[in-house]
């Protein structure tokens, strides 16, 4: 599908796709989606309410959601200003704005702007947030090419206008194992490389009611459509950068786990839970492991599917 493309033949095929697929559509329509990375993204914007507004709420101590009811963004606070983790579609910087001016806080204060992969969906409000905040972009090293160009070097969409955001230049980079500290928090970035070559774990420690809490931002696990793992690799070593991940990931033990996507780690239910429980609704070890190994149960049947295929 080129850009070309009308928003009237957007609509009809997005009513016709809805109509013939069952829930969920998006799991249900690899093969479609992985020759439509175009309308891939529209379908995932829509079904998964990427650009509706959501309500902001506290998590843990001095964590913060301040996303979208699809997509993620996180506040974290300190007595020295605030860290900014992913800032959704292009449409959500005013959304984070105004969350973070709900819960009492000022975007102007915001000192760092982190990411867990540069994909439309983590970075498309970076350029906005910027604006807002005049925070330092902080991003891992073999993602910044990636960050830089607006999405136009994406080694699987980077032809794709869908996928195309506000390009923002890298105040800050790092490398494996690097850190970020502001005031008393101090956040750890793991290289999960697979889903983007940069994409990264961001882990950290924090306070809440004299109890310690271990908080890890898992990323780069999910596989797109589309993406070759084994045989004709999309990119030289994404297999392996991709069992890498999936060991580092492994190494990790959170009480508490916050994905870029809220329908990952069922943040909804979360929520809902710690409006009688508190804190304790969000500590989730069990759901942490579920979720990784899920993920390695899924690229190992996909790189079984390609080497099936393939005699
Ligand atoms: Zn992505």
């Amino acid at each position: 599908m080129t850009n070309a493309l009308t928003r009237h033949n957007i609509c009809t095929i997005l009513l016709g796709i809805a109509y013939i697929l069952p829930i969920p559509l998006l799991s249900q329509s690899r093969d479609s989606l992985a020759n439509n990375p175009n309308l891939f993204i529209q379908l995932a914007a829509q079904q998964l309410h990427w650009e509706e507004p959501a309500r902001p709420t506290r998590i843990v101590g001095p964590v913060y959601f301040v996303g979208t009811r699809g997509l993620a963004s996180y506040l974290i606070t300190s007595f020295a200003g605030h860290i900014l983790l992913n800032t959704g579609m292009p449409s959500s910087g005013p959304m984070i704005d105004s969350n973070i001016r709900a819960l009492g806080f000022h975007p102007e204060d915001i000192r760092y702007i982190l990411s867990g992969h540069a994909h439309i969906d983590h970075v498309g409000g970076h350029a906005y947030m910027k604006r807002v905040s005049g925070a330092d972009i902080v991003i891992m090293e073999a993602e910044k090419e990636l960050l830089e160009s607006g999405g136009k070097t994406d080694f699987q969409y980077g032809a794709y206008p869908a996928f195309h955001f506000e390009a923002v230049k890298a105040d800050h980079i790092v490398r494996d194992g690097d850190s970020i500290q502001l005031g008393d928090i101090t956040m750890h970035a793991l290289l999960t490389a697979g889903h983007t070559m940069g994409s990264t774990t961001w882990y950290f420690d924090v306070e809440d009611s004299a109890r310690m809490y271990h908080i890890v931002c898992p990323d780069g696990t999910t596989i797109n459509p589309g993406y070759h793992l084994s045989v004709n690799p999309s990119y030289p070593g994404i297999q392996q950068e991709y069992e890498q991940t999936f060991e580092g990931l492994s190494e990790l033990k959170p009480d508490i786990w916050l994905s870029p996507h809220t329908d990952f780690f069922q943040f909804d239910q979360k929520r809902r839970a710690a409006e009688k429980e508190g804190v304790k609704a969000y500590v989730d070890p069990a759901g942490y492991r579920k979720r990784i190994a899920g993920e390695l149960q899924k690229f190992k049947a996909a790189v079984l599917r390609e080497q099936q295929q393939r005699q």
